[in-house]
């Protein structure tokens, strides 16, 4: 950031008239993100907002930052006017968040706007003078004066939209003003966790963070979670490239709700649709359906890249390398998810509304307790579902013929759920020869005694008549009996081949899917009907050879439907139950 600001000038009309145009100004949320992007822009590293009346009331935003020198001040409410960009070969070189010079201009047309503000080089310098503050009235400047204060920017908008009736009648109750402005604090929080953030709803501390620069530390403050535990570093990319580094939940953290998905792009947070969809196919096989984990990723890309001048409100974003980026999103999620155990402690997060002063993250025992040996128990976490952690583990027990228990290495306890266990197994072995991964091996076929006839739908048989040739390389020979009638003369030879007959409709019903999944939906179909049951009863040998196979796949933690295999419960979470 820029310590010092370039002169506040008038956009020529033909730059102005490039520029996305459009209201920005909906609700005290929309008011809050102009003037927190704004301080940002300053270089601030101290930002205070506080609300009354759900921002209706008021809306005041302080900052740190470098200050308007006082002749520029009066100037700052004039529409296109901005110290951010020249000309429109700037748009695509962008280091600022706002480069538009209306967002002022429009919240001063709707509200009593004051702002009072020192320049840094005054400070600098040592002049003993007062700053300057200029309140505006439905965009006609009103009073002045002078106060005095430190370098720095404090805004206050009151009364917002009391001149715009059709506006106010729009506005919802107090509550909900104040959820989403909260919402989007913390997204700055965390996008921004040098910066220390304070937010004050009718006088109650709604959200703090020290500005520690540590982004797991910004997100332990925010949701005051033993979050270490539960939060794994991504750090990927191509050097001048891109860069993409932030944090992913493990399973445990998973929600219902989108709300704790967070992408920042060059310091901007935007609402990416293709990111968005890059993201959720990322992780929607390894979380139970409607489940989304708390992301916070940053990515660093080229300013030429990012196209920022596609909607007035700055959140969406147009990338040159759109599918590079998505791609690296989606490996980056897998693979923390595919080897991220289920944990037996439940995770509630703070609701998005404030429900009334919080108490602040004190020294309590466990947070003492996790922040000591941080380091240790994120190296433990981060290497919970790794193969060479499952490869060693020591199976003790079978509970309810169903459930492995074992021991690692360190002394922590798995449960391990066997027919997940097992599915997952065959699932990943029939991909790869599916997919010819391994291509010297293919599906054997086991010939049937006596070849099962089953019946289809009449859209069903035509699909599956396409698709025989396909069967035929997964070892389900299969033909056309006349009709809608087909024979079934062999199955995928292996583990489990016997309980496969007894499910041949509904397996060739879901090769007859009308869907471009239908081939992944009958592998995971194949796998789970041919994995061992619950209620089997298994010798420790056995125990031992499924977790030597468990160790071998690529997505240990989730069975192919998304739900979890691995159960953890880490040496810290036994050290803080027993009190140890
Ligand atoms: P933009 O951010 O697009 O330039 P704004 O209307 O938000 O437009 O702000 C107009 C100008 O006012 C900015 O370009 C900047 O020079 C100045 N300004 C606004 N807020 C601050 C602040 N908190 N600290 C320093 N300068 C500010
Ligand atoms: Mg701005």
């Amino acid at each position: 950031m820029p310590i010092r600001r370039a002169p506040l000038h008038a956009l020529p009309p033909d730059v102005a008239e490039r520029i996305a145009a459009g209201e920005v100004i909906e609700r005290p949320a929309s008011v809050v993100k102009e003037l927190v992007e704004n301080a940002l822009d300053a270089g601030a590293r101290d930002i205070r907002v506080e609300l009354r009346g759900g921002g209706l009331h008021l809306i005041r935003v302080s900052d740190d930052g470098y200050g308007i020198p006082e002749d520029e001040l009066e100037r700052v409410c004039v529409r296109h006017t901005t110290s951010k960009i020249n000309g429109i070969d700037d748009l695509f070189d962008l280091h600022s968040l706002g480069f538009r010079g209306e967002a002022l201009a429009s919240i001063a047309t709707v509200s009593e706007t004051t702002i009072l503000s020192r320049a840094i080089e005054t400070e600098m310098m040592g002049e003993e003078h007062a700053a300057l503050w200029i309140m505006w009235r439905g965009g006609e400047v009103a009073q002045r004066g002078w106060r005095a204060r430190p370098h720095g920017t404090t805004i206050t908008v009151c009364d917002l939209f009391y001149n715009v009736p059709a506006r106010l009648k729009f506005m919802r109750g107090a509550r909900t003003e104040n959820g989403h402005v909260l919402q989007l604090l913390r997204r700055y929080a965390v996008g921004y966790p040098a910066v220390r953030f304070n937010l004050i709803l009718d006088e109650h501390i709604a959200l703090q963070t020290s500005g520690s620069g540590d982004l797991a530390a910004t997100l332990a403050e925010l949701y005051h979670l033993p979050l270490n535990e539960m939060l794994h570093s991504i750090d990927v990319g191509e050097e001048g490239r891109y860069r993409i580094h932030g944090y992913i939940g493990n399973r445990v953290l998973a929600q219902s709700n989108r709300q704790y998905i967070t992408l920042f792009i060059n310091g901007r947070w935007v609402h990416a649709r293709p990111l968005q969809e890059a993201l959720e196919q990322g992780y929607r096989t390894l979380l139970p359906k409607g489940k989304h984990p708390l992301l916070v990723l940053n990515l660093e890309l080229p300013p030429q890249e990012v196209d920022v001048n596609v909607h007035p409100t700055k959140t969406e974003v147009r990338l040159a390398q759109e599918s590079t980026v998505a791609t690296a999103l989606t490996d980056a999620i897998r693979l923390v998810l595919e080897r991220s155990p289920a944990h037996p402690q439940e995770v509630q997060f703070p609701g998005p509304v404030l429900a009334s002063q919080r108490r602040l993250p004190g020294p309590r025992r466990r947070g003492l307790h996790v922040a000591e040996s941080a380091e240790g128990y994120r190296a433990e976490i981060a290497s919970a579902g790794s193969a060479e952690v499952i490869a060693s583990l020591r199976p003790l027990a079978q509970l309810q013929q169903a459930v492995i228990l074992a021991e690692a290495p360190d002394g922590s306890l798995y449960l391990v759920d066997q027919h997940r266990a097992h599915e997952r197994i065959i699932y990943e072995h029939l991909r790869s020869m599916y997919t010819g991964v391994q291509t010297d091996e293919a599906v054997g076929a086991h010939m049937l005694l006596e070849p099962v006839l089953i019946e289809m739908k009449r859209h069903q048989a035509d699909l599956l008549e396409q698709r025989l040739p396909m069967l035929r390389s997964l070892g389900l020979e299969c033909e056309r009996f006349g009709g809608r009638s087909f024979l079934i003369r062999s199955i995928p030879s292996g583990e489990g081949q016997e309980q496969l007959v007894a499910h041949l409709h509904e397996l060739a019903e879901t090769a007859a899917e009308d869907s471009i999944d239908w081939e992944d939906h009958l592998l995971i179909s194949l796998a789970c009907r041919s994995a061992m049951r619950r209620g089997r009863e298994l010798s420790n040998g056995e125990q031992r050879t499924l977790l030597k196979a468990l160790a071998n796949v690529a997505a240990p933690a989730v069975c192919p439907h998304g739900s979890p295999v691995l159960l953890h419960y880490s040496r810290s979470f036994l050290i803080e139950k027993f009190d140890w």
